[in-house]
């Protein structure tokens, strides 16, 4: 016996431990809490503005992000999306009052989080353990036409620019229009997709060093922007359409050719997008509770909010048709056995969406995806990569060579 102990000692430790041995000794929580977490999509300025609270206080409840639950969760690195719809009537004024709020913020916490301009700034903020802050401007209609105001943009910290919204505009249409069964709006040249002015404006943003963002848009705008594009492309929040056949969920001729350019395709985490069950049941309980939802309409606030505040008050009944973590997991496994482990990573759409996957309540719950990543037998290199890595390396790609 003590012979055999010995020669299992010597064998033990004669050899040296593959890298995978010493892998298998990180917590899924150490791994998270080591990986640089990038989230590229994140509505919680608009949340604020519209609920009237603060970033800097304790949301619990009221928004699935603020400021030490974004700690909390391990994110370092939030694109935090710049929204207003179509018929607002000076988008781009409101584009900057929402940055401004978060530049209230930064300069209120300046030991917690910062806006920052490029990967090098971004890098000196994660050592400081602060939160890197960067800008994803949601729907071409916010720079009204103008490239001058497309650049003001860029100088405020904007780092990718999500080409439409659901809304088309007259350079760019959109899923939803390109999708609509008719009377989907054309751009202006009257037809789908990127008009010439919609390819300077791509050309614009390449040279600036801005990403160009294909989530929200349509085949047509999409295959337009592939070809005329220098830089790698990001879906900021998109999911896979094999998975879940809805227009906003890219297709797999789509991913197959953003991983060519480079690109990466970041999960949306919208259970709409996740489940192709998940709609049908939703518009039953929108049904069930309709002169409830009329009358939050009536007052004034918006639909999403709206059904956000129906969801917060009948959390079993919404809980019954949330998607699993496995599913939102299975988009992610979806992507990587197409194209690879390089071009895919997180865009929550947090603080945008109603409801995510069991589990996924706000952003204090991203460590659940880096545990099932870790049970799924991914490496603590993939996880990285899926984590914020594969985000990082295409911000880089677009800097390089630009203004
Ligand atoms: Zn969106």
């Amino acid at each position: 016996m003590r012979i055999l102990s010995i020669i299992l000692f010597i064998t033990l430790f004669s050899c040296k431990s593959p890298p995978e041995k010493k892998e298998e000794t990180l917590s899924f929580q150490d791994i998270h809490n080591q990986a640089i977490l990038v989230d590229s999509h994140n509505d919680v300025l608009l949340q604020t503005m519209e609920k009237g609270v603060i970033l800097d206080q304790d949301l619990t409840g009221i928004t699935h992000a603020d400021l030490d639950r974004l700690k909390q969760g391990g994110v370092d690195v939030q694109f935090f999306s710049v929204w207003c719809d179509g018929n607002q009537t000076n988008p781009f004024k409101y584009a900057l009052v929402e940055m401004d709020s978060l530049n209230a913020i930064a300069n209120r916490n300046p030991d917690k989080i910062i806006e920052v301009a490029n990967s090098k700034e971004m890098m000196e903020a994660v050592n400081e353990h602060k939160i890197a802050a960067f800008f994803g401007v949601e729907g071409g209609h916010m720079i009204e036409n103008d490239l001058a105001k497309l650049d003001s943009l860029f100088a405020r910290g904007t780092r990718y620019m999500t080409l439409t919204w659901n809304n088309s505009t007259s350079w760019a249409t959109s899923a939803a229009d390109e999708t609509a069964l008719e009377g989907g709006a054309l751009n202006s040249e009257g037809r789908k997709g990127l008009s010439g002015f919609g390819k300077q404006i791509v050309n614009r943003m390449n040279t600036l060093g801005m990403m160009v963002d294909i989530s929200h848009v349509g085949e047509q705008t999409f295959w337009d922007v592939i070809a005329t594009t220098t830089k790698p492309v990001i879906a900021s929040h998109s999911s896979v359409h094999a998975i879940c056949p809805v227009p906003r969920n890219l297709k797999d001729d789509q991913i197959k050719a953003i991983a060519k350019n480079g690109g990466v395709v970041q999960i949306n985490f919208y259970s709409g997008f996740i489940s192709p069950e998940y709609e049908e049941k939703r518009d039953v309980f929108l049904l069930n509770h309709r002169s409830e939802n009329d009358s939050l309409l009536a007052s004034g606030i918006n639909i999403y909010v709206a059904e956000e505040l129906l969801f917060a008050k009948y959390t079993d009944k919404v809980q019954s048709f949330r998607p699993t973590l496995e599913q939102l997991m299975q988009h992610i496994v979806h992507v990587i056995d197409l194209v690879g482990v390089d071009y895919v990573g997180l865009g929550s759409d947090f603080d945008g969406i109603p409801s995510a996957p069991i589990g996924l309540d706000d952003v204090t719950t991203y460590p659940i995806i880096t545990n099932a990543l870790v049970e799924k037998g991914y490496s603590t290199e993939d996880i990285n990569k899926i984590l914020g890595g594969n985000l990082i390396r295409v911000l880089e790609k677009n800097e390089s060579n630009s203004l």
